[in-house]
C-alpha cells in the first residue's frame, strides 16, 4: 500500500490526544493491540485504554539481554522492539487449517476452517515492523496466496506507524533501510516529542481510512518548529544505531564464504534452539500436524510455526539435509540474507534486533557478518592473511 502525497500534518496533545485516539479505533470497530509493560518486558496485547502504554519506560538492549529502564521522560514509544512481533497477529503460532469428519452413514466431509478475522488496529509499529509485516505481506499475503487466513486478517488490519526516535543499542534499521523513518505503507503515522516545550505528537495520515480516524479527533495544525522538531528528532536517531550491517554485496559475500571457517566458529556457541527464527518479525516457516479424536471420526489439520534450526525441518526420505548445526545455521543467516533477495525480492532483515537479543547464547547478527566479510578479505589478500586454512 502506497501512502499518498503528504498531507497536512497535525499536532496531537500526548495524553488526551492518545486516549481520544484509542476510543476512535474502537468506536469504529477495532480492536487495538499496543505495547505495555508486563512480564518484567514491553509485550505488545489488546488494549482497553491509552493508558496501558508503556509511558515512562524505556529498555536497555544487549545480545542475549533484555532490561526495561525508567526514562528520564513519559515517553509512551521511547522503547525499541521488545521480544513479540506483529506476526503474531497476521501469522498465528497455530492456526487449525482444516478439519475432516466421518458420519454414522461412513460420509467423508472436509472443511476448510474459517479464520477468525476481526479488524485490529497495532498501534506503536515501528518502521522496521512495518518493513517485516510488508515483507510477510509480499510471502504469506494476498497476491501469492488470496485465500489465506494471513490475507483475511491482513486486509483487517488498521496501521498506526510511530516514527522511531529511540534506537536500541542492538538496533540497525538504517543498514537494511527500514528505519527510522517509516517508509509507505501505514495508515496513520506519529512521531513523539518529549521536549520541555511538551510531550506531544505529529500525525499525519496515509489513507482514506486514516483520515476517517482523524475525522474523529480534536486536531491543530502542527507549526513549522514543531515539524522541522520531529524530523530533527528522527534524523538523530539514524545517528544512534547500536549496530551496523555492511550490505554492501552481502548476497555475492554469503555465497563467497560458505566454506568460512567463521561457520564452525559460530556453530560451536549455536544452541540450535530456534529463538531467533521465532522472535524474528520476517521468519514465516511453518510445519503441519495432523490429529484425530479418540473415535477416528474427527481429524484435525494444524499448522504451526517452525525454525530452520529444528533437525527435522530438512527431514527428506532417510534423514535430515542439514544434520549439523553449522549447516543450520549457515542456512538461517544466507536465506534472510543472501537467497531471500532471489526468492522474493528483498532482504529477509529489517534489522530490528530481536535474534541478538532474544539468543540465549548472544549471537550477534552483524558481528557474523562482518567477521564473514573479514575472513574474505583476509583470503583474498594472500595465504598469509587468512584466519583459517580449515574449508
Ligand atoms: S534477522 Fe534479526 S535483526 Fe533481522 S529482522 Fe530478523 S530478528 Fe530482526
Ligand atoms: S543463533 Fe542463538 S537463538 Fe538462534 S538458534 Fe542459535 S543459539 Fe538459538
Amino acid at each position: 500500500m502506497d501512502n499518498p502525497a503528504p498531507g497536512p500534518v497535525w499536532r496531537l496533545p500526548a495524553v488526551p490526544g492518545l486516549s481520544d485516539l484509542v476510543s476512535a479505533l474502537q468506536s469504529a470497530g477495532y480492536r487495538v493491540i499496543g505495547p505495555q509493560v508486563r512480564d518484567g518486558a514491553i509485550g505488545l496485547g489488546e488494549m482497553h485504554s491509552a493508558d496501558q502504554l508503556p509511558f515512562g519506560w524505556g529498555v536497555h538492549l544487549a545480545p542475549g539481554g533484555y532490561r526495561l529502564r525508567e526514562r528520564p521522560d513519559m515517553a509512551a514509544f521511547g522503547h525499541s522492539a521488545g521480544p513479540q512481533s506483529w506476526k503474531q497477529f497476521l501469522h498465528p503460532p497455530r492456526e487449525r487449517l482444516w478439519s475432516a469428519h466421518r458420519s454414522a452413514a461412513g460420509d467423508f466431509t472436509v472443511e476448510p476452517a474459517d479464520p477468525e478475522v476481526r479488524p485490529l488496529a497495532f498501534l506503536g509499529v515501528r518502521p522496521c515492523d512495518l518493513r517485516a509485516i510488508q515483507i510477510q505481506d509480499e510471502i504469506l499475503g494476498a497476491t501469492r496466496h488470496p485465500g489465506s487466513g494471513y490475507a483475511a486478517r491482513r486486509a483487517a488490519v488498521f496501521l498506526i506507524v510511530v516514527n522511531c526516535t529511540e534506537p536500541g543499542e542492538t538496533c540497525f534499521c538504517v543498514s537494511m533501510d527500514a528505519g527510522p523513518r517509516a517508509g509507505p505503507g501505514y495508515d496513520l503515522l506519529l512521531t513523539e516529542l518529549t521536549d520541555p516545550a511538551g510531550h506531544e505528537f505529529v500525525l499525519q495520515s496515509g489513507s482514506a481510512a486514516g483520515n476517517e480516524i482523524l475525522n474523529c479527533l480534536r486536531l491543530e495544525q502542527a507549526s513549522p518548529a514543531m515539524v522541522c522538531g520531529a524530523d530533527d528528532a528522527v534524523d538523530a536517531a539514524a545517528q544512534r544505531m547500536g549496530r551496523v550491517m555492511d550490505t554492501a554485496d552481502l548476497p555475492a559475500l554469503l555465497v563467497e564464504t560458505l566454506d568460512a571457517a567463521r561457520w564452525d566458529d559460530v556453530a560451536a556457541r549455536c544452541l540450535t534452539c530456534g529463538n531467533c527464527t521465532m522472535a524474528c518479525p520476517t521468519c514465516f516457516c511453518t510445519t503441519v500436524e495432523d490429529s484425530t479424536d479418540l473415535t477416528g471420526d474427527h481429524a484435525d489439520r494444524w499448522q504451526s510455526w517452525a525454525s530452520c534450526f529444528e533437525l527435522d525441518f530438512s527431514y527428506l526420505h532417510g534423514g535430515p539435509v542439514r544434520s549439523s548445526g553449522k549447516s543450520r545455521y549457515r542456512q538461517w543467516l544466507t536465506h534472510k540474507l543472501g537467497t531471500w533477495h532471489q526468492q522474493f525480492g528483498s532482504s529477509g532483515c529489517v534489522g530490528c534486533g530481536r535474534c541478538i537479543v532474544w539468543c540465549p547464547v548472544g549471537i550477534d547478527i552483524t558481528e557474523e557478518v562482518a567477521a564473514l566479510r573479514a575472513e574474505k578479505d583476509a583470503r583474498a589478500a594472500g595465504p598469509g592473511q587468512q584466519q583459517s586454512d580449515q574449508p
